[in-house]
């Protein structure tokens, strides 16, 4: 059940198309190796941007007029290692590579809500998937090499609930000039 209560926490993210999410799921059932770990279900498999945390309704609106604001372009992402996270318990897919577009996408979202007001800490962004939780041990070894064209980014809201974590996207942005 939902906590209506709960305002919910806000974070822009990267949402996988359902081919990239077919991949990545395939990718998450070759690696396991811990019963207990908890797998990210399909429709929660995300990459964080920046993260917001609780913010009100006037916040919110503040926060959506930033990234209606951003210029982009397409970004690219090749996702071809396997981390684990011993003290998060976290398995995740990530990029040898990185990536120089999302991460300038990335500052210029924290550009704009610094300019709003925010008192964020800026993070270099670390563009990963997680693909387990509560992971007791380091995943199998397999090499996968998922490439993906990033074409838009999305405000979402998380709520903690009885059966996990729950999103809702409330918007997302394409790439500049197009038009979708
Ligand atoms: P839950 O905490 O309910 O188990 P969750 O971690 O997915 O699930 P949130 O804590 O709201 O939900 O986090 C939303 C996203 O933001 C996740 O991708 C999470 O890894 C990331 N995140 C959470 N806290 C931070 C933080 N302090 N800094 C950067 N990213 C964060
Ligand atoms: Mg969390």
């Amino acid at each position: 059940m939902l906590d209506r209560a709960e305002p919910g926490r806000l974070f822009f993210a990267i949402w996988p198309d359902s081919t990239i999410r077919a991949r990545l799921l395939e990718w998450s059932e070759a690696i396991r190796t811990d019963p207990g770990a908890r797998p990210v279900p399909g429709p929660n498999l995300h990459i964080t941007l920046v993260f917001l945390g609780a913010q009100d309704s006037p916040q919110t609106e503040a926060v959506r007029r930033v990234a209606t604001e951003i210029t982009w372009s397409r970004a690219s992402l090749v996702l071809d290692r396997i981390g684990y996270w011993k003290r998060s318990r976290i398995i995740w897919a990530g990029s040898r590579e990185g990536s120089a577009s999302l991460s300038a996408l990335a500052a210029d979202l924290y550009k704009g809500l610094r300019r709003i007001g925010f008192r964020i800490e800026e993070r270099p962004i670390v563009p990963h998937v997680t693909l387990y939780r509560k992971a007791q041990r380091r995943p199998k070894w397999c090499e996968r090499s998922i490439e993906w064209s990033v074409e838009q980014f999305c405000l979402v809201k998380s709520r903690l609930s009885s059966a996990g974590a729950q999103y809702e996207v409330l918007e997302r942005w394409s790439v500049s000039g197009d038009v979708k």
